[in-house]
């Protein structure tokens, strides 16, 4: 699939749910979600069947997210079922790692290919104050089950919030030097309720380079990816920074999102959407209206004139 400017879809974002087991301050309200009616969410069947027709679409990468995946019932199935679509190349997961230790050796035998962990920082207290309440040791103990039954190359998603986990920088390259796992640094986004957050505490990623200058960079293989990748010398693992803030990347954008409601998102930062849904449970030609909406995708986002999206990132699928 090509959109009007040429760029090659290739890669599809699935939202599974917008409930989560942690609160973080930039994503979710304390108070937690407004419950969506469980007839307005997509059936596991009906996210398999959406996954299978972009597969013959040309999609040969997918990623689940939420909301937290791993809380969605029949999350195993769901990736079962697209574990067995023989086109996908590469199959993964972005999740908060809490229910990684129950999942991962399921969740590897039945097809995903490996998973991006989201972690802002490494110390307990900290770390149940930016997640209003999670607890660290479930992720480390996460991480550690995820890297024996195989989910690997792991990723560690951090977001960067000035004042918070600035001063950790260090830590989390050191971990790239010991151990082969890609720590990437995210700039925080300004969208839903991280807008007020944002504008307090964004910090942009130039401060990783400003603070570890013996970072090398690494030549780039995969020029959809967002992140630029640096080593430090004789590090195992790499350092990742996704700067869609200071340095935006759309015109390699290769992706699409689906929302937990069966909406297809052209692009991260843009309210527009595309009622699948609603086009599955009518019969509709998916195809036609999915090739139709993929040459409405726009050209970039534009974050840099303060033009902000309303929704929250986990009801999204970040
Ligand atoms: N619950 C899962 C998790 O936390 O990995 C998957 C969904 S979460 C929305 C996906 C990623 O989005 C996480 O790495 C999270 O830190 C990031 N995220 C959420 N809100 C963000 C924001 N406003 N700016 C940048 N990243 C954000
Ligand atoms: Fe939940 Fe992920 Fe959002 Fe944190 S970032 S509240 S874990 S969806």
């Amino acid at each position: 699939m090509r959109d009007s400017y040429g760029r090659k879809i290739n890669y599809l974002r699935i939202s599974v749910t917008d409930l989560c087991n942690l609160r973080c301050r930039y994503c979710m309200p304390k108070e937690g979600i407004s419950q969506v009616h469980h007839d307005d969410i997509l059936t596991i069947e009906e996210i398999g069947k959406i996954a299978r027709i972009f597969t013959s679409l040309g999609v040969d990468k997918v990623r689940l997210t939420g909301g937290e995946p791993l809380v969605r019932k029949g999350i195993v199935d769901l990736v079962k079922r697209i574990g067995q679509l023989e086109d996908i190349k590469d199959f993964a997961m972005t999740t908060n790692g809490i229910l990684l230790r129950k999942y991962a050796r399921d969740l590897k035998k039945a097809g995903l290919n490996r998973v991006n962990i989201s972690l802002d920082t490494l110390n307990e207290n900290k770390y149940a104050e930016i997640t209003r309440g999670g607890r660290l040791s479930n992720v480390l103990r996460g991480i550690e089950v995820a890297k024996e039954e195989g989910l690997t190359p792991i990723k560690i998603n951090t977001v960067l919030v000035g004042g918070f986990n600035d001063d950790e920088i260090e830590d989390f390259i050191r971990w790239t030097e010991e151990e082969q796992i890609d720590v990437r640094f995210i700039e925080l986004m300004p969208m839903g309720e991280a807008v007020g957050f944002n504008s307090k505490y964004f910090i942009s990623n130039q401060l990783v380079l400003d603070k570890v200058p013996t970072l090398i960079k690494v030549e780039r293989v995969d020029k959809s990816s967002p992140a630029i990748y640096y080593r430090v010398p004789n590090g195992k693992g790499r350092v990742g920074l996704i700067n869609p803030i200071s340095c935006k990347f759309c015109e390699d954008c290769n992706r699409v999102r689906i929302t937990a409601q069966g909406k297809l998102k052209l692009c991260l930062h843009s309210n527009e959407e595309i009622d699948l849904k609603e086009a599955l449970m009518n019969g509709g030609d998916i195809e036609n209206v999915i090739l139709n909406a993929i040459k409405e995708k726009p050209e970039s986002h534009h974050l840099e004139d303060g033009k902000y999206i309303w929704k929250d990132m986990y009801r999204i699928g970040g």
